[in-house]
Order: C-alpha cells, then structure tokens, then sequence
C-alpha cells in the first residue's frame, strides 16, 4: 500500500513528463531474460545429474541469505507453459534462457545424454516459436555439474573439451531451431566470485590465483566451440553467437589524472579480462592486465606471472570468436587510485588489487532496494560507448539490465529504472553507439544465487508459497509491454497491475480501483477549486 501511495505521490509532484518523441528503430529487438538454475527447479528430476548450485545449496544452507535452494525455484521444469504465455504476453521479441548442463549431461560428460533433459528444451524451445518468440541460448549460467567441478572444474584445462562435447550436443538437438548463442553469461563474475572469492558455487576463494587460471579456460573453450559452430553449424543453421560480458560503469572519483587512469585500468581489468582477447584488433590480455599482474607477481615473490600467457597461436584463434557483444550490466561504481600497494581494502594478491583502482559508491547516487545496485542510468549510456571506443563499435546488445527491489507488482522502482535505462540505450544509439538489441532481467522473481529469494529482480511475482508458484504481472510488466508496442518511453504511463501485491499480501485490484478513484476525485477538486 505504502509503494503505491508513493507512485500517486510520484506523479503528482511532476514525475508525469511528456511522452518523449524518441523511438528504437524498427530493427530493434526487445527481450526478456532467466537462467536455468535460477528458475527451473526439478533439481533432480527425470535423470537430471547434480550441479554446483545443487551441492553448495544443500551443504552451505548458511550461505544463502534465507537458506532456500532452487530445489523448485520457479518450478519452471513444469510450468514453462505459463512462462511462454507471460513472454508472449510482454509483446517481447525474445527470450534469452539458460541450459543446464547436468539436465542433458547429467554427470558433464559425453558418455550420458539425457532424453528427457533433450526433451524438455525442445518443448520450450517449440512453445516460444509456436508463440512467434525467438530463442536465445545460453549455454553456461553459473551451474556446472558438479562431476565437472570434481575433476578441477574451470580450473582445468580438460574442461574446454568438456564444454565443446556438450556444446556439441545442444548445436545438434537445438540449432535447427536457435538463432541466437551465447557461451558464457559473465566470465568475469564466473571466475571471481566462484574461484577468486566465496560468492558463488564452488567458492573456492582464492584470489588473484585460480580467478586467472579460470578465465583463461573459459576464454579457450568459448573459443573452441564459436569455432564448432561456425565450422560446422552456422552455415546451415544460420545463427549468430557470442559472449555476455558483465560490467559496471566506474566513474573516476574526480577530474585529476590518477582518478582517470584508476576509472580506465577497473574498465580493463573487468571487461577488457574478456573483451580485448576477443573483441580488439590486437587479441590477448589488456597491455596493462598484463603488466601490472607481471610486475606485482614479481614483487610478491611469484616466479612468473599470476596471469597465465597465451602461445601466439592461441590468440589468433580467440581473436574475433564473436558475432556480437552482450553487455549484461547493473549499475556502477566510483574509483579513485589506489596508491598504498598494501592498503587493508584489498586482499593481496586479487584482482581488485591487480587493477589499481579503489572502488566506492557515491553517497548522493539513488539506491535501489536490492542496495548494491545504484540507479544512475547515464552509467549505461557510458559503458555502450566505452564498448564502442574499445571494440570497434562491434555489434551490441544489452543481455541484461534491472534492478532487485522489494516484493510485490507496484514496482514503481522497476519503472522508473527501466524508463532511465532505456533512455540511456537511446542516448548511446544517438552517440552513434551499434545497440541490436535490449533483454529485461528478469522475466520473474526468481532464485538469486547467495540472496535466495529476499531480492526480486522480476517483471512478473512469483508466489513461492504456491506449490504451482503462481505467476501476477507487475506493473513494470505492463510498462515494458507499452515501451516495446509503441518504441517511446513514456513516463507518465504508471498502469496498475492486474493483482496489487505488497509484502506478501494479495489485494484484489477492487480495493486498488477504490484508491485510485478517490485519488481522481482528490485531484479533480484540486484542479476545479484551484487549491
Ligand atoms: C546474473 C543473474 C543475476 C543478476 C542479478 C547477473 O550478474 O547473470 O543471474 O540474477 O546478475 O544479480
């Protein structure tokens, strides 16, 4: 209730702008995202193997905020019928969703292949079509068998063979059909938060070590299978494939050269770890990833770099191994050099270390709910030019963008992020930015990895006490669904969803309709009496 007298409040006091003239072009594609563990549940049903997120789930129940697991998350491995009605519903033009691996390898290796596992990405794959929905796969979302992860995981070399097997075998069930690849979602959030740090599973936390011997792995096996594709699939099947790289914007801390300079090498050390290797004219690390990590590596009394080198072979075959850039990005954050090579912030060695750059949040910046993400959508507009200037204005498009808020459908915080993000896709296409395309994270609340289910990043509510886990739209639904049918943003349009849920409590959109009647009456007088 408190949310929408807030949204009344809110376009009262002026937040009712006109409707902006600015359209996305015709060839503009909306889309809307999910990932596979974060969503599907049937954590080991119809031979599913066992993931990562399987086995950290149910061993560290204390690292999750609320002890939940995605044991049925969404409970989308039986309800996807209703997610494709909801896709179709928001008027998008794609839906970019997971594969998980042990659903159709159920221990990672080529020996098993699940029929039912198959099966089920077929009848998805098949609703969204029917649907007149495009397909986007990803192959890898953070749940890796967990037999894989038992053999060294992205810690070892074999695994590049491992993910091509597998890759192999969805290139041959679904490609007929899929026109839009993605290996990797989030290298640099893989290899930091799952080996650098304990964020995700496995959480092997060992900084600055395994992070680089990660993303050297990820890089050759995202490699290895463009170049399956391309050789043996593109021709016929004609998709296009890529990389999602996540990043956020790092604005320097002031004008000064060393502010600069710190904002440039963060920029580098996240999306140039990933991006320069296969997206620059050159190839290979980031000059200064490698300079840096070389010379502290010395210093620290390491024999040879912590960053792992490429043969020149090596670079030339990771060079170029993308048909577009995903950019999957949040928010942003402040930096300012950091000098005191030993200061307490930093766990030595790290990446966040290695790149020289103390990274902090502007006190005036708006919080979201979920409150590591700050809402400031010129951070977007600068991150699709920085990818512009860096890569050649190599073809873009947004994988992923949204905000965490609180439970319930008058998201009003979700709206106003998604009006000030789009807008700032549009500023970027005016810089001259190439923008394909944009997908909302995310279609529905759903399982967010070390926060369970506290932090809701949906357009639609889940309700996780309902065994069916009924579905509501939110109001940012119904708004994205007006962005994408009209190509403007307007942001006066605040239209009430069709169920009023607020922390936990289902309104009947009757006692919404009173409010809002009263609320026309109140601003009717107002106007008539001049008050
Ligand atoms: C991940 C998503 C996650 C989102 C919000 C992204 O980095 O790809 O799986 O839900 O962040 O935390």
């Amino acid at each position: 209730m408190f949310r929408l007298i807030v949204v009344l409040i809110w376009s009262v006091a002026g937040g009712l702008s006109a409707e902006s003239e600015r359209t996305f072009p015709p060839g503009f594609k909306f889309g809307v995202g999910t990932s596979s563990y974060q969503i599907e549940g049937g954590w080991n049903a119809d031979g599913k193997g066992e993931s990562i997120w399987d086995r950290f789930t149910h061993q560290h129940p204390e690292k999750i905020e609320d002890r939940s697991t995605g044991d049925t998350a969404c409970d989308s491995y039986h309800q996807w019928r209703r997610d494709v009605e909801m896709i179709k519903e928001l008027g998008v033009d794609i839906y970019r969703f997971s594969i998980a691996w042990a659903r159709i390898m159920p221990s990672g290796l080529s020996n098993r292949v699940n029929e039912k596992g198959i099966q089920y990405y077929n009848d998805l794959i098949d609703g969204l079509l029917q649907a007149g929905i495009t397909p986007a796969v990803t192959l890898y979302h953070f749940d890796l068998p967990q037999r894989l992860e038992d053999l060294g995981g992205w810690l070892t070399p074999d695994i590049v063979q491992h993910f091509l097997d597998y890759a192999n075998v969805a290139f041959e069930n679904y490609g007929d059909r899929v026109q839009m690849w993605t290996t990797f979602n989030e290298p640099w959030y893989i290899c930091e938060s799952s080996y650098g740090t304990d964020g995700l599973a496995p959480a092997l936390n060992f900084p600055g070590v395994a992070d680089y011997v990660c993303g050297h792995n990820i890089l050759k096996a995202h490699a290895e299978v463009v170049h399956l594709y391309r050789e043996k699939y593109q021709t016929q099947q004609k998709g296009i494939i890529g990389i999602s790289l996540d990043a956020r914007w790092v604005e320097p801390a002031s004008d000064s050269f060393d502010d600069l300079e710190a904002s440039e090498w963060s920029l580098q050390f996240n999306m140039g770890w990933f991006g320069h290797p296969i997206f620059s004219a050159e190839g290979d690390y980031p000059q200064i990833m490698k300079d840096r990590i070389g010379n502290l590596s010395a210093e620290q009394g390491f024999k040879r770099s912590r960053l792992p080198s490429f043969t020149e072979a090596e670079i030339e075959r990771i060079k170029g191994t993308s048909d577009f850039f995903g950019l999957n990005t949040y928010t942003l954050r402040l930096a300012s050099k950091n000098d005191e090579q030993n200061s307490a912030n930093f766990e030595i060695p790290s990446n966040d270390h290695d790149a020289g750059a103390v990274l902090t949040i502007d006190p005036e910046w708006p919080s979201a709910d979920t409150d590591w993400i700050k809402i400031v959508p010129s951070g977007l507009k600068n991150l699709l030019n920085w990818v512009k200037k860096e890569f050649d204005n190599s073809p873009t498009w947004v994988t992923e963008n949204g905000v965490g808020t609180a439970v319930g459908t008058v998201d009003l915080q979700r709206v106003q992020y998604y009006n000030g993000y789009l807008n700032a896709v549009l500023d970027a296409m005016e810089d001259g930015c190439d923008v394909r395309g944009y997908m909302a994270w995310s279609l529905m609340d759903n399982f967010e990895w070390r926060a369970g289910y506290t932090s809701k990043f949906g357009l639609f509510h889940v309700d996780f006490n309902d065994p069916n886990r009924k579905r509501y739209g939110k109001m940012s639904a119904k708004v994205y669904k007006r962005i994408i049918e009209t190509r403007k943003i307007d942001e006066s349009y605040l239209p009430q969803p069709d169920v009023v849920i607020s922390e936990a409590r289902i309104h009947s959109s009757f006692s919404l309709s009173i409010i809002l009647g009263l609320f026309a009456v109140f601003l009717l007088s107002c106007l008539i009496f001049k008050v």
